[in-house]
């Protein structure tokens, strides 16, 4: 394959933006080479500026359960934009798509929509400091809730992908409001709560995490911080950004049947259009003005736009929709494992739903510091060698994989051919 105009397009970009991006992992940079310059996505394919064609496995990562382009959901864009593209003034479009995020979601009796995950998650913990008249927030090492100060503290994502693990910027006085605990450690979680569980206003966690590649919590755990919040007086707050409408049709907290007291979503509720809400309790979300005193606004909020894709979206992906992602994955399991047993090459591969990411490690990754321990040249490699055969995954060990409706047999059969040939390289 040939980059030529990947690579003068990514000189020009570093000329307007720190690094050539406008969100740090696209760099490519924990991977070593240059990045991709996308021109178009049609389906479950990417195009770059050179012509060559990707199977997308990051799906804008996550957000396109039906795909590049899905017509369905492109029409009701059209359709809007020729009746404005926003009001700042309140829409029945928003009710309606509210409505639906009820239905899926029945913990959240009342929400409100923002524009990013990051806005979401940032709101749900002053909401959660606001109700309790507490400070302190609890979140978990090699989790990402976005850029918000109070959770640039050993997070995951591109914080991780770029070794960085608390960022710059983040006054000390803001960041020691924040204490993390190691994923599925129940002892450290206890121990926690019995010496500081009265200061604390809300746990935020990512029910399956997402962003130190796919490590889904254990129930137990999940379910004893549950009881502890209960106990304590502090909120939980599930951050099923990434994990609605993929760790399970109607998210992890349908998954494991545990009900939160604040959830944030984004990401596939928006279509690929920027979309995210939060809500939980209605008697919590009494506390956000205009109704109570946690002020929390937006110029762009609930988007006609953005709404309109949001609808399109989640209309046209059924159950029976989100079944077949899952048994794409659980298929592609069993054939990546079994390559990995040919090579013998040391493969976990971990998934939930319809999201998965594939990890060199002899053990299964059960944490941050695990994930950290895997074979991060490894992965360089997979990864390098999975893109110049045309298959696009995340350019970091520390992100997750996802499918849509538009991958079918031809794509399967396809990854698992390039599979096979980059494990045969890395037994090299
Ligand atoms: N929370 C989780 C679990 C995420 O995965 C992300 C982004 O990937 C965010 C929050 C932040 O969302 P956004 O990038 O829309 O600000």
């Amino acid at each position: 394959m040939e980059y030529v105009e990947s690579t003068k397009a990514f000189y020009e970009a570093q000329k307007v933006f720190p690094g050539g991006v406008n969100s740090p992992v696209r760099a490519f940079g924990a991977m070593e080479r240059d990045p991709i310059f996308i021109e178009k996505g049609e389906g479950a394919y990417l195009y770059d500026v050179d012509g060559n064609h990707y199977l997308d496995y990051v799906l804008s990562w996550g957000p396109l359960v039906l795909g590049h382009s899905d017509s369905r959901v492109v029409d009701a864009i059209v359709e809007q934009a020729n009746k404005g593209t926003s009001y700042g003034a309140t829409t029945p479009i928003e009710t309606e798509l509210g409505i639906l995020l009820q239905s899926l979601y029945p913990s959240m009796e009342q929400l409100r929509f923002v524009n990013s995950g990051t806005e979401a998650t940032m709101s749900a913990i002053r909401l959660a400091r606001g109700y309790t008249g507490r400070k302190r927030i609890v979140k978990f090492s090699g989790c990402y809730h976005g850029h918000g100060d109070s959770f640039l503290v050993e997070a995951g994502s591109g914080v991780a992908t770029y070794g960085t693990s608390n960022s710059a910027g983040v006054p000390e006085e803001i960041a020691n409001l924040t204490s993390t605990l190691p994923y599925n450690d129940m002892a450290a979680l206890e121990d926690f709560f019995e010496l500081h569980g009265n200061e604390v206003a809300g746990v935020i966690i990512e029910p399956v995490a997402g962003n130190m590649g796919l490590v889904p919590s254990n129930y137990i755990f999940l379910q004893r911080i549950r009881q502890l919040t209960e106990e304590f007086g502090a909120l939980l707050i599930f951050d099923e950004v990434m994990t609605g409408s993929r760790a399970a049709y109607r998210g992890a907290q349908e998954a494991y049947s545990i009900q939160p007291d604040i959830t944030t979503l984004a990401k596939v509720i928006g279509g690929g259009l920027p979309c995210a809400a939060y809500g939980g309790k209605r008697e919590i979300m009494a506390f956000v003005s205009p109704l109570g005193s946690v002020y929390q606004a937006g110029t762009l909020s609930g988007n006609p736009l953005a709404m309109a894709a949001g609808l399109a979206t989640l209309k046209n992906y059924h159950e029976e929709d989100f079944n077949q992602l899952v048994n794409y994955v659980e298929r592609l399991k069993e054939a990546v494992l079994s390559l990995a047993e040919q090579y013998a090459l040391p493969v976990q591969f971990q998934s939930f739903g319809s999201m998965f990411s594939i990890f060199f490690s002899e053990t299964p990754v059960e944490n941050y510091a695990d994930a950290q321990a895997s074979n991060q040249e490894m992965f360089k490699r997979f990864f390098s060698g999975l893109l110049d055969l045309g298959i696009y995954i995340p350019p970091s060990q520390y992100e997750t994989l996802f499918v849509s409706t538009k991958h079918g047999e031809v794509e399967f059969q396809l990854t698992v051919e390039a599979i096979d040939k980059v494990f045969q390289s890395l037994c090299r």
